[in-house]
């Protein structure tokens, strides 16, 4: 079969494959299905995203020139890889979040750290800042973008990333005709066996949430492919790179606490 179809349910066993460039379809029908459609960035419908100055995350790999200035909203893991990212390429960088602290899953050892290399690397960071607008505009430095800041203040800015969080990508499968309702950012709710709430539907990766990291997407399909078909399988969660620098957020508690922590955590 080949991979370029586009998949939405038509009943709960049946799954119609569309070929992406729209020229045909056809159906499979199954005893067993697994959803691992991911997520997009999430987009705000009063925002004018052009993919050349007001970007999500996909667009800013099509860039062709460095800007001279580039405004981050959003200091979530991705916003935050691509703030460093650009700033060591002598990108003046400045970062908005509404929250007041960095990556709070995090240590704050360690987030206090990261926002110190980034002041040194010129990284504005504006934390405890809503964006409430962003407007394309051009002014005698050329096409730009203006963001309005709810405490009133304004950002001109070369190029904007837009990077608040990800959506599950849901929205075009129809799973209401499979009986499944999904939560209000596209996520699916799955039990220990990623089983969503038709048994017979799996979901697991990033379309489930959290962790959202490859290695555990990978493994969380493994195990409900092996659920599904009834084998026996050994999961090894120890083995994956995930939290191991996590825990409540509380510094006092240091860092025995916090490794003890992260073994509880784990998948
Ligand atoms: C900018 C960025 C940086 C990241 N960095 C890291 C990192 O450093 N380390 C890490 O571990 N993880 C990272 N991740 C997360 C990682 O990419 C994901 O955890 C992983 O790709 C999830 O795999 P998945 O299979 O669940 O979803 P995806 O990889 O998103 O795959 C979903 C697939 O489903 C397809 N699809 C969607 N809807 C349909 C449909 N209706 N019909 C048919 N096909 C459909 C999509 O086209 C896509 O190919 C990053 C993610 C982003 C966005």
């Amino acid at each position: 079969m080949s991979a370029l179809h586009k998949a939405k349910f038509i009943d709960p066993h049946t799954v119609c494959l569309s070929d992406i460039d729209g020229r045909g379809q056809r159906s499979v029908t199954t005893a067993n299905v697994v959803i691992a459609t991911g997520t997009h960035a999430t987009r705000d419908k009063s925002i004018p995203f052009d993919g050349q100055r007001i970007l999500i995350s996909d667009d800013i790999l099509t860039l062709e020139k460095l800007p001279r200035t580039l405004t981050v909203i959003g200091a979530g893991v991705i916003g935050l890889e691509y703030a460093t990212i650009f700033s060591a390429l002598g990108v003046r960088v400045t970062v908005i979040d509404k929250r007041d602290h960095l990556l709070p899953f995090l240590d704050r050892e360690i987030t206090d750290n990261l926002a110190y290399h980034m002041h040194q690397n010129r990284v504005t960071l504006r934390l405890g800042e809503e964006v409430c607008k962003l407007e394309l505009m051009s002014d005698d430095k050329g096409e730009r973008v203006k963001i309005t800041l709810a405490s009133g203040k304004q950002i001109v800015t070369d190029k904007a990333l837009y990077s608040i969080g990800r959506t599950g990508a849901t929205e075009t499968l129809d799973l209401s005709t499979a009986g499944i309702t999904p939560d209000e950012r596209g996520r699916l709710k799955v039990n220990e066996f990623y089983q969503t709430s038709v048994p017979h539907i799996y979901a697991a990766g990033d379309v489930i949430g959290f962790p959202s990291l490859a290695s555990t997407s990978m493994e969380q399909g493994r195990l409900a492919a092996c659920h599904a078909f009834n084998e026996k399988t050994n999961s090894q969660p120890e083995l994956f790179p995930l939290r191991h620098l996590h825990h409540s957020g509380n510094l006092d508690r240091g860092p025995q606490r916090g490794r003890a922590d992260a073994r509880r955590h784990s998948l």
